[in-house]
């Protein structure tokens, strides 16, 4: 994928992720956007049983919205740092003054990595664990969590339905029970919708007798209050 963010530029005439403004792949405007938003609490309504506190840098909308997706979708690798800057954010508030922690990623189904040639999440915790680090935040990655394939399950599926299947099914690797048992443990992922994979992820952490401190998010969804609350 080397070349990838050079060969878009071209493609695209060079435009902002965020914006389309024709420049270079994050504008002024769009930088300042990802360091300015305040991070909340984003439970999901109705919040699923079982979810560790949500924390999300910003609402998942406009300019922000693009950017996940460009650096998702499209490998837009100069985004990691940005958005891991955000990350950082998250992550220091659902840590209430905590000094340490492991940051465990939602893993991504191993065909939905080599489809789109890398790991979007796992580049944008490791900005945010350097960032937090140099911050004297003492944060590591764990990947802790594998998912669970089902293969039997999966036939005459299509591939759409294959991977929500698939997807919120997770296993705590059985190496990590021992390393994270009383350790202060973030779950983190890019966006929060429903919450229910998040609740999955917390699952399987638990199951092996890990405590969960709460989720760090980029971005939610925004909430709907059909009760008008
Ligand atoms: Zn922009």
């Amino acid at each position: 994928m080397r070349g990838w963010d050079g060969f878009v530029d071209l493609v695209l005439g060079g435009r902002c992720a965020g914006c389309a403004r024709p420049g270079v792949t994050l504008c002024g405007r769009c930088r300042r956007l990802l360091t300015g938003p305040t991070p909340f609490r984003a439970w999901p309504d109705p919040p699923p049983p079982g979810l560790a506190p949500p924390t999300a840098a910003a609402p998942y909308a406009g300019e922000l919205r693009n950017l996940i997706v460009a650096h998702k979708e499209h490998a837009r690798y100069g985004l990691a740092r940005p958005l891991g800057g955000l990350l950082t954010d998250a992550v220091r508030v659902a840590l209430e003054g905590r000094g340490a922690a492991w940051l465990c990623p939602v893993p991504s189904l191993r065909a939905t990595v080599r489809q789109r040639g890398h790991d979007p999440l796992r580049r944008i915790t490791d900005s945010a664990v350097r960032s937090l680090r140099r911050q004297g935040i003492h944060v590591r990655r764990a990947d802790a969590l594998q998912v669970v394939g089902r293969p039997d399950d999966q036939a005459g599926l299509s591939a759409e339905r294959r991977t929500a299947n698939l997807e919120g099914a997770f296993r705590l690797r059985s190496r990590w029970a021992e390393t994270l048992s009383g350790q202060p443990v973030l779950l983190v992922d890019d966006v929060i919708t429903t919450g229910s994979t998040l609740r999955e992820a917390c699952r399987a952490l638990e199951s092996g007798g890990i405590e969960v401190l709460g989720c760090a998010l980029l971005a939610a969804t925004a909430r709907r209050h059909p009760s008008g609350s």
